[in-house]
């Protein structure tokens, strides 16, 4: 399992400062979580201020 950004992403970038493992980078139109990187710990979650990232 992995945390994943949906649409709602506006590119801010607040998610990949936050994550402790860099499993986030930017995409062609929002960012993207590297599935095998990610740890699920959650932190990028909560630094979205859209609400753009789940766990899937
Ligand atoms: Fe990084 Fe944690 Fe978000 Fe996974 S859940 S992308 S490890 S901040």
């Amino acid at each position: 399992m992995s945390h994943f950004i949906n649409d709602e992403c506006v590119s801010c970038g607040s998610c990949a400062s936050v994550c402790p493992v860099e499993a986030i980078s930017a995409g062609d139109s929002k960012y993207v979580v590297d599935e095998d990187t990610c740890i699920d710990c959650g932190a990028c979650e909560e630094a979205c201020p859209t609400g753009a990232i789940a766990a899937k």
